[in-house]
């Protein structure tokens, strides 16, 4: 009986019956060479030949408190044995104690939380609970954005990732964030910046029509597209046009949320507070699925008499519940998002400014907390970028060199289009970042050749 053979324990069995039965998401199904992970602890991960690779990625930017929190994987193991599944219709303790503790960390009036499986359903609902609330049908999200993978999230990502499948999705408007570096405004410094971007998005909203704009979305900082980190003022002046206007803003925080900026929330940087946020990731490190929306009381008392109309069997489970009870409870006790922004500024920024000193690749050094990115340009002067990341399957560019570079000597970059962003867990360590760091710096080495 085939149901009893051993499960494949080197990389190639595992890839072999990956070819045979497996649909991987976001690739070329033919073209892909995806390394198994035998195991993994704090910030490091093992393939199946015993390599050892420092996750400077934290896999897709979620691992925050790192691989195998000890507390966080006895309270999955604990509630796995009491109690696996209940549907959201019934109380639960654990989502009752999640929900308080993630209020507890909230700016400002928000306080009720909507939990979802992930992070795209959670920019669906705040969407959806923007249009019930005001009444109105559009969304203005940015170019330069990621907010998911359905249809609606993907069509308000601001970036080619929607591209295939774009036939429209009714109600969705981009807007130009600030990104000074390649400004769309022609600016030339930050203050010009962030003034320039916001007369441009006021501009959108009065030609769209002010009361036909339901909600502004933004990721506080730009994740996958950047780390576009908003100049001072933005922030605020955004959340000012929405209010004149009778706008809800949502701050989607599913990358820059728990930990990541060296706050809980990214938007506590600039003293901000949206209406909605959308968070996922880091509430309990994708040790199981979760996500959420948290809203203030404009929100909440639409509701107070009507049903709120959505939701999925899964939302809310008890074992992604328990998870983020226990990661959000050791990040307090444990000091995690300090740790995040203490290391932040007095060691990993800093030493990513002194690569930059070095290697006249890197165009821009941007970031805060542990969410970094280095963006690679051939020419400092005219800011030509680097080829970006080559398609599966075809030639390779310097941006692939690189990251084979990362991979040999033990460093798993976030590498995306013409930058690396260096994104390790929360957790991260002194020594771990000058092991990276130095790593990183061999690394640009090998690619001196690309650019002048
Ligand atoms: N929004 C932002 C800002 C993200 O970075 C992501 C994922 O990277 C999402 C939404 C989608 O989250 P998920 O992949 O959990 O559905």
């Amino acid at each position: 009986d085939h149901h009893s053979d051993p499960l494949p324990d080197t990389a190639q069995g595992i890839l072999a019956e990956d070819r045979a039965h497996l649909f991987y998401s976001w690739s070329a199904q033919r073209q892909l060479s995806p390394m198994p992970v035998a195991r993994a602890l704090g910030s490091y991960f093992w393939d199946y030949d015993g390599n050892r690779y420092l996750d400077f990625a934290s896999q897709f930017v979620h691992v925050n408190i790192g691989h195998q929190h000890p507390k966080v994987v006895a309270a999955i193991q604990r509630q796995a044995e009491r109690l696996c599944t209940v549907s959201p219709a019934f109380g639960n303790d654990q989502r009752a104690r999640a929900a308080r503790l993630i209020a507890e960390r909230a700016p400002g009036d928000l306080d009720r939380v909507l939990f979802t499986n992930g992070g795209t359903d959670a920019v669906e609902h705040a969407v959806r609970m923007a249009r019930l609330v005001t009444g109105r049908p559009k969304v203005l999200a940015a170019y330069r954005s990621y907010h998911g993978g359905s249809h609606l999230t993907l069509h308000m990502t601001g970036d080619p990732r929607r591209w295939p499948i774009d036939t429209g999705a009714a109600g969705v408007v981009h807007f130009f964030g600030p990104y000074l570096y390649r400004s769309a405004f022609h600016a030339r410094t930050e203050p010009e910046e962030a003034q320039r971007a916001l007369a441009h998005l006021e501009q959108v909203i009065a030609l769209e029509g002010p009361g036909t704009v339901a909600a502004v979305i933004l990721e506080p900082v730009v994740g996958t597209n950047g780390v576009l980190v908003p100049p001072e003022g933005y922030l605020a002046g955004v959340r000012e046009l929405c209010d004149r206007h009778g706008i809800l803003l949502i701050a989607d925080e599913v990358m820059a949320g728990f930990g990541r900026t060296g706050r809980w929330f990214a938007v506590q940087n600039w003293d901000v507070v949206p209406d909605l946020i959308t968070f996922a990731k880091g509430v309990n490190s994708g040790y199981v699925p979760l996500g959420g929306v948290l809203m203030g009381p404009r929100v909440f008392d639409a509701f107070a008499d009507r049903p709120y109309p959505g939701g999925l069997t899964y939302s809310g489970h008890p074992l992604a519940c328990a998870a983020a009870v226990a990661a959000i409870t050791a990040m307090s006790e444990e000091g995690i998002v300090e740790n995040a922004a203490h290391l932040g500024a007095e060691v990993l920024g800093p030493g990513l400014r002194e690569l930059s000193e070095r290697h006249p690749v890197i165009g821009e050094v941007r970031g805060l907390g542990v969410f970094w990115a280095l963006e690679l340009v051939r020419d400092r002067d005219t800011r030509e970028m680097l080829p970006p990341l080559g398609a599966p399957g075809g030639p390779p560019g310097p941006m692939d060199e690189l990251a084979a570079a990362c991979r040999k000597r033990g460093l798993w970059p976030f590498v995306h289009t013409n930058r690396i962003h260096v994104v390790p867990p929360c957790t991260v360590t002194e020594r771990e970042i000058r092991e990276g760091l130095d790593i990183l710096d061999e690394a640009l080495s090998v690619i001196g050749s690309h650019y002048r």
